[in-house]
């Protein structure tokens, strides 16, 4: 057997300096318990290894590891170095890299800017016409329909109710093709879907060059921005069909059976089927009945024991690498704060324009407020995992041992 033959010569060929395997990504990301379910290294895999474990949600080898480390690479806790999307800032807030030359900024494709971070432009917007169940002005759906309407889109990645009657309120992957199947998908998820292992095309009926929207949290868009940044052939997932990013602002997502199941249903005797909308706003985990009553209305801190603890480390409350950012904060209540960071954004935005109605951003020192303290947790968080005579800046290596427990330099790739 002649390919047998060739493997056994190949034995003791040393390996190429700098792999990093599947399972150096598990070791210093998924066992950590620092995954944020963001399905970047489902997409990046060239050789589709990397599928979704049904009962843990989290990514698993599935086939074959080749060692070609773009899992690791383009992990946002792991390789991305997500946290070059914008400089750590100290403990008072202050930023504490800002020079524009910098390589790190690339992901975000231009310069770092300070405030909300790129703006073309930014309003409070809500659909002309809101249709039932969005989460607050209905700005992200209205916009895919007027998208899908002007045929400027075939399809957007959104998250829609998994159907199962074992998990409600859980939110899971799906293409949207019609106005419908985006209405059936509109409203906040507070669990993360893996959302970019939806990106396998394969089994959706689509035209042959499809273009998508992504609505995604800042992590999953971070992960595209990185793909499409550095080209590369990624097996059966479209990473090149995304022709729109929208990021959902977002200072953490939480993990679905702690949140839903164990704190909500069980915990508090929330009727889940009487649920009409989880909220996350001003600070408080807000769930509302059906018919009015408010079921819950506490302190979002009595949740955090469910949130993903990767998420403490995540600073990019903004989407800053995003065509657009939509998100609650910074309008009043049934508007979506909307900001435009790219021309494909605003393109986008303008050719679906009849749908929304527009208007100034009421409070956009709001949306500072809370990317501020979001990169404060960030950097108390990461803080907390080094010596604290260490530099500011991460080192990798030490990342990696803190972490894994282990100190290969293969997964010290700076890019
Ligand atoms: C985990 C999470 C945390 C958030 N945290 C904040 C926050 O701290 N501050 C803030 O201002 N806003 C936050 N948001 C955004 C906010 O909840 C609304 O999604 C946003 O204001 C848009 O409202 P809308 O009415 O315009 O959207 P809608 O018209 O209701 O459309 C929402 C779209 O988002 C998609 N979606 C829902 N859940 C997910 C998910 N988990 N992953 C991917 N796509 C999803 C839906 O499928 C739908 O297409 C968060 C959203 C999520 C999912
Ligand atoms: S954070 Fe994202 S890229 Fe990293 S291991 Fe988890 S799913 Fe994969
Ligand atoms: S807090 Fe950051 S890492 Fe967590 S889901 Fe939101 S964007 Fe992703």
């Amino acid at each position: 057997m002649k390919r047998y033959r060739v493997r056994e010569e190949m034995n003791g060929v040393e390996e190429p300096p700098g792999k990093v395997w599947f399972w150096e990504l598990a070791a210093g990301v998924i066992d950590a318990d620092r995954c944020v379910q963001c399905g970047t290294c489902v997409a990046a895999c060239p050789s589709n290894s990397i599928g979704v474990n049904p009962d843990t949600g989290l990514p698993e080898l599935v086939k074959m590891c080749t060692g070609c480390s773009l899992c690791w690479d383009f992990c946002p806790r792991g390789g991305l170095r997500y946290e070059a999307l914008w400089p750590p800032s100290s403990a008072d807030g202050d930023v504490v890299r800002s020079d524009p030359s910098d390589p790190y900024w690339k992901i975000t494709g231009g310069p770092p800017a300070e405030g909300l971070g790129a703006v073309l432009e930014a309003y409070a917007v809500r659909a002309a016409s809101r249709p039932d169940g969005v989460q607050d002005g209905g700005a992200v759906s209205a916009l895919l329909i007027g998208l899908l309407a002007a045929g400027e889109i075939d399809g957007a990645l959104v998250a829609k109710p998994s159907g199962d009657p074992e998990e409600p309120w859980k939110g899971v992957p799906t293409i949207a093709r019609s106005p419908e199947e985006v209405i059936a998908a509109a409203g906040s998820f507070y669990n993360q879907t893996m959302a970019l292992a939806a990106l396998d095309l394969s089994k959706v009926r689509l035209p042959p060059n499809p273009r998508l929207a992504v609505v995604g949290t800042p992590c999953e868009v971070q992960g595209i921005r990185a793909m499409q940044s550095r080209r590369w052939w990624t097996g059966a997932h479209r990473i090149d069909a995304v022709v729109l990013t929208i990021a959902l602002l977002c200072t953490k997502s939480f993990d679905y059976e702690g949140l839903v199941l164990r704190e909500l249903r069980d915990r508090r005797g929330i009727d889940l089927d009487r649920v009409d909308k989880i909220d996350v706003i001003r600070g408080r985990m807000i769930v509302e009945y059906r018919d009015g009553q408010v079921a819950v209305d506490e302190p979002v801190k009595n949740f955090h024991g469910t949130a993903l603890k990767g998420c403490d480390e995540c600073d990019d409350f903004l989407g800053r690498s995003a065509d657009i950012s939509m998100g609650s904060v910074g309008s009043l209540d049934g508007w979506t704060s909307v900001i435009i960071r790219t021309d494909r954004g605003l393109q986008a935005f303008e050719k679906a324009r009849a749908k929304l109605d527009v208007r100034a951003l009421d409070d956009p020192a709001a949306l500072i407020r809370l990317d501020r303290l979001d990169k404060k947790v960030a950097f108390a968080s990461l803080s907390r995992r080094f010596d604290p005579d260490a530099p500011l800046f991460i080192d990798y290596e030490d990342h990696v041992r803190d972490y894994a427990g282990t100190d290969r330099q293969a997964l010290v790739r700076v890019r």
